[in-house]
């Protein structure tokens, strides 16, 4: 224990010494229906603790209140109602997984947070039983469950989570950064994973996580960043934001050639595929110079076709899978690039929302005028 519980508390009750102790209710985006579109709900009943206390974290649990959430493209899918989402979310759940908040409460058995401290979380949960969690890859735990996608998430005005997952913020990171770590740290997982120093690099797909791994890549030493992406607005960005060259491929151009001719390796170093798309998949890998390796992140909506033969094997490419973040190795990674100052994350996040403004936010989305959106629920 690092707090004093109140003389009223019971065993049904959050210790919130120090803290404004929260309402009975709350603002929520709720999946109220099978079907698409997010329902504000601003009576809400609190998030349940483990114990299945309302209002209440578990013992190992810590309740924040969210002060801004990220929109992710995870949310947008939920919001559409996708394939994806149809076949995963659980109606009646409060959605999203990237935010920045304080804590209100803990159970009566955390010693590693205490209230009142500024904090976000890694969003993929397990009991820390499995396997992969007991050899250092809990981001792949068999029972891993998802803030906002398996159990109710950070677009509302608490969210309960184990103090395992809580990542207590330095004083330097703004809150709109903090509150977009959770897709920072798939590109700097990306980045990291593939190994990018002194690596010529290419980057299919501009979309929230590419723009990221662009600046990430050049904070980390890439010798030299190409991007593919078909939205012009995009590619421009991913210039700014430090790529040496952009193609959009469906322009005929011969990006490839241009590729081979700036790299001694006849193609690139590295393939960051963030895109999920078949095209640029096989693109990308033909770009890969013999011997590349290629760190894929994109996430094909269905089984696509694929060279194997000439992209794999003849090439003696290596492939990594990227899923989540590492705990915590990428949040140090992540922290650590962040307080260089080296990163420009300022011009990907381009809209900062009131918080019932989130039909808006999926609009911009949904149009390509917006990239990352942050709900501020303080506003
Ligand atoms: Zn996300």
């Amino acid at each position: 224990m690092t707090q004093t519980p109140t003389a009223t508390t019971t065993e049904s009750e959050p210790h919130t010494a120090g803290a404004a102790v929260p309402a009975r209710t709350m603002r929520a985006l709720v999946k109220s229906k099978a079907e698409p579109g997010l329902w504000f709900d601003g009576q809400r009943r609190l998030p349940t603790g483990s114990s299945g206390i309302v209002g209440a974290p578990g013992p190992t649990e810590a309740m924040i209140r969210v002060k801004m959430a990220g929109v992710c493209g995870t949310d947008r899918h939920i919001y559409e109602w996708d394939h994806w989402a149809q076949s995963r979310i659980p109606v009646g759940i409060v959605t999203g997984h990237e935010f920045v908040g304080e804590i209100v409460a803990v159970g009566q058995g955390v010693t590693r947070v205490k209230v009142g401290q500024r904090v976000t979380a890694e969003g993929h949960i397990t009991k820390g039983t499995d396997f992969n969690s007991r050899t250092g890859n809990a981001h792949i735990a068999r029972d891993m469950r998802i803030l906002g996608v398996d159990r109710d998430g950070c677009f509302a005005d608490y969210v309960i989570v184990p103090q395992y997952n809580v990542w207590p913020l330095h004083e330097d990171v703004p809150d709109r950064i903090a509150a977009v770590m959770d897709p920072l740290g798939n590109a700097v997982h990306t980045v990291m994973t593939a190994g990018v120093s002194a690596q010529s690099v290419l980057i299919t797909g501009a979309g929230i996580i590419g723009l990221m791994a662009v600046t990430v890549a050049r904070a980390a030493g890439a010798s030299k960043i190409f991007v593919t992406d078909v939205d012009p607005r995009r590619l421009e960005l991913a210039k700014e934001l430090g790529a040496d060259f952009v193609f959009d491929p469906t322009r005929g151009d011969d990006w490839i050639g241009v590729i081979d001719q700036h790299t001694p390796g006849g193609g690139c170093d590295v393939l960051l595929e963030m895109s999920g798309a078949a095209s640029a998949i096989n693109a990308g890998f033909t770009a890969l110079r013999n011997g590349g390796t290629a760190a894929l992140l994109g996430i094909p909506g269905k089984p696509i076709e694929f060279d194997l033969s000439n992209h794999v094997i003849f090439k003696g490419a290596r492939i990594f899978g990227v899923n989540g973040r590492r705990m915590w190795a990428t949040w140090y990674q992540m922290e650590e690039l962040i307080l260089s100052g080296r990163l420009k994350l300022d011009k990907i996040i381009t809209h900062t929302l009131p918080f019932e403004d989130y039909e808006r936010a999926f609009k911009l989305m949904q149009s390509g005028d917006g990239i990352k959106i942050v709900l501020d629920l303080t506003a």
